[in-house]
């Protein structure tokens, strides 16, 4: 009977394994959740960093910080492109997208012309 009893052996085996490869699965997901829930505050650290940098505050990373303002420089920057192609201006009282025909704010009433 060392065949039955090896076969048996194997049956349980391949049921282990595979309650192994779910609780592996299981533990997995976990362990990516909690790596979110880092870079979330990874993200929110990063910004309040950029913040203090920006107050003119020195806060020890310089050099990331620079290169965050280049790339906003640039978003800035092709966020202008697209106003100059669709022919809208930024309000200077409120910062809302306006035509460059409009005379008045439609959202805080700024003489624009
Ligand atoms: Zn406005």
């Amino acid at each position: 009977m060392a065949f039955m009893d090896d076969l048996k052996k194997f049956g349980k085996n391949v049921a282990q394994k595979s309650s192994d490869m779910v609780e592996t699965t299981k533990i997995n997901m976990s362990i990516s959740q909690e790596k979110e829930k880092i870079n979330k505050i990874f993200h929110e650290m990063g910004a309040a960093v950029y913040e203090q940098y920006k107050a003119g505050n020195d806060v020890g990373l310089g050099e990331l910080c620079m290169q965050v303002a280049e790339m906003d420089a640039k978003i800035a920057e092709l966020q202008a492109k697209i106003m100059e192609i669709k022919n809208t201006a930024k309000c200077p009282g409120c910062g809302a997208e306006v035509s460059v025909e409009t005379v008045f704010c439609a959202n805080c009433g700024t003489k624009l012309k």
